[in-house]
């Protein structure tokens, strides 16, 4: 299917690497105009003319901003500035994430307030700002990429766990809010995904989770891409407050 997200303006945290870069080449191909934010000017750039090579109509436009999204006033300025140079963003794509794993025992208070922070509080950050206007347009589709992890927990990962059902706390509490306004809220719930912040999991981690994936093969970027092309487009006009999982059948 061609141009699913024709004329659609969409923003994407984290779209300078892994899952969101491969999101902002994914809708970019399907004639939407993407704003991407991360913090690596080197990456944004690379990603910037690898959406413009990816465009299929003259009218897509492409930016990207350098802000750390847990910082609300960065975002709201941000925010501001994209409104009034693209008068709306139909998507969001709340796509940017870390983590700073360790045993709570050993876990520092810094590390669980980053973790909190960029994957939670930016959820915050960006969906109030961006709600006023799509709840104008009486049209929108925010999501919020979530993971396995919010729903299963995992041993050395209380801050990242809590961040990610903490998102899906938040997206069902959304959904309701917007949903009067036709705007819909959702997550993707990613499984165990090829990008930088797996790559650095140890050899026997890597073999004991995919030991784990029913369908026997580790997730790529792509495969979030696709799930999130289908919630940002008409097809799931009737989907909100829903966690899709995609996740190669680990957590069924
Ligand atoms: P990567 O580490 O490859 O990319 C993370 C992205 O987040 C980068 O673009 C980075 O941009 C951005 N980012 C990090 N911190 C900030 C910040 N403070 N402000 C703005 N941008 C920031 O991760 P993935 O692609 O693997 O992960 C993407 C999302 O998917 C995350 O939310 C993650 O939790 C989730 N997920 C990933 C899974 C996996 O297996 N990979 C599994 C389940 C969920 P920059 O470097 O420019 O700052």
């Amino acid at each position: 299917m061609q141009q699913m997200l024709k004329g659609k303006k969409a923003l994407v945290t984290g779209g300078t690497a892994g899952i969101g870069r491969e999101i902002a080449l994914q809708f970019a191909r399907q004639g939407a105009s993407v704003a991407i934010f991360g913090t690596n000017e080197e990456r944004a750039k690379a990603v910037l003319e690898e959406l413009e090579k990816a465009k299929i109509s003259e009218e897509q436009k492409f930016a990207y901003y350098l802000v750390d999204v847990a910082h609300s006033k960065n975002v709201e300025g941000t925010v501001a500035n994209i409104l009034k140079d693209w008068s709306h963003i139909d998507i969001l794509v709340n796509n940017a994430g870390i983590t700073r794993d360790n045993l709570l025992m050993r876990m520092s208070e810094e590390d669980w307030d980053l973790v909190v922070d960029v994957n939670l509080k930016s959820v915050y950050n960006t969906c109030r700002v961006l709600a006023r206007s799509m709840m104008k347009a009486r049209s929108g589709k925010i999501i919020n990429i979530t993971s396995v992890i919010g729903l299963t927990g995992n041993a050395g990962q209380t801050n990242y766990a809590a961040s990610k059902s903490g998102m899906i706390g938040f997206s069902k509490s959304l959904a309701k809010e917007l949903a009067s306004r036709n705007v819909c809220v959702n997550c993707i719930a990613p499984g165990y995904i090829e990008t930088q912040m797996t790559q650095e999991l140890p050899a026997q981690v890597k073999e004991a989770v995919l030991s784990k994936i029913p369908l026997s093969r580790i997730g790529q970027p792509s495969d979030i891409a696709y799930a999130a092309l289908f919630l940002a487009s008409d097809l799931a006009n009737y989907i909100t407050g829903q966690v899709l999982t995609v996740d190669g059948g680990m957590v069924i």
